[in-house]
């Protein structure tokens, strides 16, 4: 498909339109998902005076906006965390439509390759999957079998139709072979993260880690693959530095103040710091890949072999 640069602004704006629907969509899913409640039926209402939103309100970002962040009826303010998570969807999905499609290897300038908007679609998806995991383990300390069952039926799923889609060097070509890459992208993910919850929770003697992250993880090795379950994995108590220095310092203080500190003083969510890993690693990968993580991978396949044993030429 060939389309001028004007065409590539407009689709960039389209994009993020579209993001903008999807995080009004998963603002819904949030807040009613750990409650079992339908995402579908009632329409969007006041808690309070149970008034319906008319459809402008819900026009993402510009509702709230228009209402200056009140109930219509009851003058009820309505959290900035709605417009803001709206907007925070479209520029996320905006930033892969700069990846996957405007940065996509092209054999002419301008040309689309029909699987570059599919690869978008794709990561898209998991994108808001990670989102909605995100801010209910933000909110609850809860990840919901709806989002990371669903993610993982769709990461397999959809790998299986379009092998090609994940990206390197997790793609595949042939439908099996899509569906192997994606359970054992499932189970590396899941495993590892099982294998560290138990073996921390022992050395702890409490629960390190919740079930959540454990199919969270399963849920990212379905989607991208193992090598990039595993990296996230391994990244993402970086993500969660600033959280956790943050919870320390209130904890000392709490203790030097003298006030009883309760055990949610010492435990902060880790699926919003996986899934921000996993994000990282959809934006960065085409670079992360060839540049750094190959090396790395390759390097500990020759220290494993070299431990079993089996001569696979010289390490590195
Ligand atoms: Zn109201």
């Amino acid at each position: 498909m060939f389309v001028s640069w004007p065409i590539l602004v407009f689709l960039g704006f389209g994009v993020f339109c579209v993001g903008t629907v999807v995080g009004s969509f998963l603002n819904v899913c949030i807040y009613r998902l750990p409650w079992q409640k339908s995402v579908i039926w009632p329409a969007s209402h006041c808690p309070r005076c149970h008034g319906a939103l008319s459809p402008s309100d819900n026009i993402p970002i510009i509702g709230w906006i228009a209402l200056r962040g009140e109930c219509r009826m009851c003058g009820l303010p309505i959290s900035a965390r709605y417009p803001l998570i709206e907007a925070l969807v479209g520029l996320l999905f905006l930033g892969l439509y700069v990846v996957d499609v405007l940065l996509a290897p092209t054999e002419a300038w301008g040309q689309i390759p029909v699987s570059a908007l599919a690869t978008l679609g794709y990561h898209c998806l998991f994108m808001a999957l990670l989102v909605a995991a995100t801010f209910i383990d933000y909110d609850l300390m809860i990840i919901p079998d709806e989002v990371t069952v669903t993610g993982m039926v769709l990461g397999i799923g959809l790998g299986t139709l379009f092998p090609w889609i994940r990206p390197e060097p997790s793609t595949a070509v042939s439908h099996w072979a899509g569906l192997g890459v994606g359970i054992l992208g499932l189970l590396a993910g899941a495993g590892l993260t099982a294998f560290i919850r138990s073996s921390f929770s022992f050395l702890l003697r409490r629960e390190a880690m919740g079930f959540g992250d454990v199919t969270l993880m399963g849920m990212i090795g379905a989607f991208l693959g193992w090598q990039a379950a595993v990296l996230s994995f391994f990244l993402f108590p970086f993500f969660g530095l600033a959280h956790a220095g943050w919870k320390l310092m209130k904890y000392i203080g709490k203790r030097m103040a003298g006030i009883q500190s309760s055990s949610a003083d010492r435990e902060i969510p880790a699926g919003p710091y996986i899934s921000m890993a996993a994000a990282f690693l959809m934006y960065s990968w085409p670079w992360l890949w060839p540049l750094w993580a190959r090396n790395l991978f390759e390097m500990l396949h020759a220290i494993f072999w070299f431990m079993l044993g089996v001569n696979v030429g010289p390490l590195r």
